[in-house]
């Protein structure tokens, strides 16, 4: 039996495959001969012995890989209620765009005008993203919402000095993605955290005591990682510029928000996007991502270089921009990112991103409510667009956020965000995201409920989760701290309950 469990393959690691001499490839001999590296290479350069690649015909090779494909998991698949993350559905209408020849195989050092098309498309992608943020202008440069965030702080940074004053601190809500701290530490600056309220943001009288002349920005999620509103940003966006302050806000939020509110409204200077989240470009595994960065007209000349501009009807790179702070990544960035999100932006349109934020926050209520009885609610109270639960509830049963987490693998359902935001002790982020049905949302309010009724009655069963899987659970930090590459066949024959 090849068959873990009928169509369910069991797949050992690939140098256990294959014999001495399979090859899945054939190359046709070079016309230009062979080139022997031993007689050209320095010696401490050449290899000692074979490089110990596995010996595998091309059809072995594909279905390992086609195998282990299937013991993952994907958007496509089913729903992916990662807090935070947004792991929206991709349309396919994206990806056709995206593998268009023209700008699929357009080459980076064509001439602009050669290229009017593509340069239109990022133009007209800067202004639809700056429109959307109530600001003055977008580099679309970042590869990333953390490269946005540094790229953010460092135009903060330079408008300070140009004012003729370096500031040192940067002050942040204690919900926040841990890549506000990191990229603030990267930029040269000490972060003051701030407590988070009683009703889950940041109180303005908190951010009054904490505002003095040395710090550069207030940096603050909106909605926060708690699923909440930001209420006193307005009031808070005040004191801040008052002192002399700007106010960042990290942008990875916006599918809450998008056409309902602009983050410019409320006082916001800088902003970054994450187009792999509210734009719907695939993410996870490591990107590509985008993280374009919007700000206000007093900020625009430090932006990035080289911005696309139009005269005329001519669009072309401006690099003439003494303030800028320079190039934060080769060429335009990701570029088949950036026209998955213009195709989304153009499919859309106003009222469409409308519509994906109402019902974003519509489906994240449905979850929250639907929840509430058998998981405690960190914060009770509507949401936006994540409903953040604990383990509370679970807490004498023994079982944790992580069994919780395992268990639902079992009912082939993508864990939500664990243990994150820290302010939430064994948080459970649940971002179920507009593209998910009511069917859907109610086969995983049943999931959650079955497992909340087996915590209370039979908690050992979610202790020991995942049943259903080719590997059971893993010891993370052993696994990534000494990992083991060797197949173990203990893995199949573990009981399974259910
Ligand atoms: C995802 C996320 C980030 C970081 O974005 P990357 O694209 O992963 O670098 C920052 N802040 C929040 C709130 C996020 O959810």
């Amino acid at each position: 039996m090849t068959g873990r469990r009928g169509l369910d393959f069991a797949e050992p690691l690939i140098f256990e495959r294959g014999s001495p001499g399979r090859r899945g490839t054939s190359t046709l001999a070079s016309p230009l001969g062979t080139w022997d590296a031993s007689r050209e290479a320095p010696s401490e350069f050449l290899r000692r012995g074979p490089v110990g690649l596995p010996e595998v015909g091309e059809p072995e090779a594909f279905r390992h890989f086609v195998r282990l494909s299937r013991w993952n998991f994907a958007i496509d698949l089913g729903m992916y209620p990662l807090g935070s993350c947004t792991m929206k559905y991709n349309p396919k209408v994206n990806e056709a765009a995206a593998r268009m020849p023209g700008f699929a195989e357009l080459h980076p050092y064509a001439p602009e005008s050669w290229t009017q098309g593509a340069l239109r498309l990022l133009y007209e992608l800067a202004h639809g993203l700056a429109e959307l943020a109530g600001l003055h202008a977008v580099t679309l440069q970042p590869a990333a919402g953390a490269q946005g965030e540094l790229t953010g702080l460092m135009i903060i940074r330079a408008a300070h000095i140009a004012r003729g004053g370096a500031r040192t601190r940067i002050l942040i809500p204690d919900t926040a993605h841990g890549t506000n701290p990191a990229s603030s530490a990267l930029c040269g600056f000490e972060v003051v955290p701030l407590p988070t309220g009683g009703r889950g943001f940041v109180e303005a009288s908190v951010v009054e005591r904490a505002m003095d002349e040395r710090v550069a920005a207030f940096m603050a999620t909106n909605p926060n990682t708690l699923g909440l509103f930001e209420s006193e940003i307005g009031r808070i966006a005040e004191i801040v510029h008052a002192k002399g302050g700007f106010v960042y806000c990290d942008g990875a939020n916006m599918n809450a928000l998008l056409g309902k509110v602009r983050p410019g409204d409320m006082g916001v200077d800088v902003m970054q996007y994450n187009l792999h989240k509210t734009f719907t470009t695939p993410h996870g595994g490591g990107g590509p991502g985008a993280g374009p960065v919007a700000v206000t007209k007093a900020l625009e000349p430090f932006l990035p270089k080289p911005v696309v501009a139009k005269t005329g009807d001519v669009y072309r790179f401006e690099f003439d921009r003494p303030k800028s702070i320079g190039r934060m990544r080769s060429f335009c960035g990701n570029f088949g990112v950036l026209v998955r999100a213009f195709t989304y932006l153009r499919e859309m349109g106003i009222d469409g991103l409308t519509r994906v934020a109402e019902m974003a926050v519509l489906n994240a209520n449905y979850l929250r409510v639907n929840l509430r009885d058998d998981f405690q609610l960190a914060f009770d109270g509507p949401c936006m667009h994540e409903a953040v639960f604990s383990d509370k509830k679970q807490k004498a049963s023994g079982a944790t956020t992580m069994d919780i987490a395992k268990r639902l693998i079992d009912f082939g359902f993508h864990p939500p965000t664990i243990y994150f935001p820290l302010v939430v002790h064994g948080a459970l982020m649940i971002e179920p995201t507009e593209t998910e049905t009511k069917e859907t949302l109610d086969e995983f309010i049943a999931a959650m409920r079955e497992i909340a009724r087996e915590c209370r009655e039979s908690p050992d069963v979610v202790k020991g989760a995942p049943h259903h899987t080719a590997l059971g659970r893993l010891d993370e930090v052993q696994a990534a701290r000494r990992p083991v590459l060797r197949w173990k066949r203990e893995c199949e024959e573990k009981p399974r309950p259910r």
